[in-house]
């Protein structure tokens, strides 16, 4: 009796052992989109992600007190209406002041800009607000670091491939002189490969 209850145990942990995603690290939730009542996203070209670039929204700021997920919405809806015409909001991942990350575009869609560069595989994370006039503080440097590492691990994206949007095009400031910093000093890239490694 004994026996078949430790071959039960020892079969359950094989089970469940079996089921843990071995190449994933998801320390950052993510929130849906249905949370800021998204609309459906119009048919947009697939790719895949093979590097990651950071930007900022631009334009207004935002304070972790500001309403984000109307924000989302007014983005999304400006995007897709007559200005833009894009299938969906352009980023693939969103990050309020408050440290909150939304779900954006689909990942495996091709994002979009206005701008001289050509986003095919690129996830682009991007922060509400504008990082010309606010500052990150720690809390969202680390949610940052952490999601950028989430991402490499999930996509496979060696954190050599980070970069930001003002790296690809001269027409932009994005992601803004604060965010700018913490990459120009080559502190990002060089926390994710620490956290990465352990
Ligand atoms: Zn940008």
């Amino acid at each position: 009796m004994k026996n078949s209850v430790a071959l039960f145990l020892m079969l359950a942990v094989a089970i469940w052992a079996h089921g843990q995603p071995t190449d994933r690290r998801d320390t950052v939730p993510i929130v849906p989109r249905s949370s800021w009542e998204a609309q459906p996203a119009k048919p947009f070209k697939q790719h895949v992600p093979v590097q990651i670039t950071v930007h900022h929204e631009g334009g207004k700021r935002l304070m972790p007190s500001d309403d984000a997920r109307q924000r989302l919405n007014n983005i999304q809806r400006w995007c897709m209406g007559p200005d833009r015409n894009w299938a969906d909001i352009p980023y693939h991942l969103l990050i309020a002041a408050d440290g909150t990350v939304y779900e954006g575009r689909n990942p495996l869609t091709m994002g979009e800009t206005n701008t001289d560069y050509d986003p095919t595989g690129h996830l682009l994370i991007c922060f509400l607000g504008n990082y010309n006039e606010q500052q990150l503080d720690e809390k969202l440097l680390q949610v940052l670091i952490d999601l950028l590492v989430d991402s490499c691990i999930k996509y496979k994206i060696s954190p050599t491939a980070i970069s930001t949007h003002r790296d690809h095009s001269q027409q932009t400031a994005c992601p803004g002189e604060d965010i700018y910093a913490y990459f120009k000093s080559g502190y990002v890239v060089d926390e994710v490969k620490e956290r990465m490694d352990n």
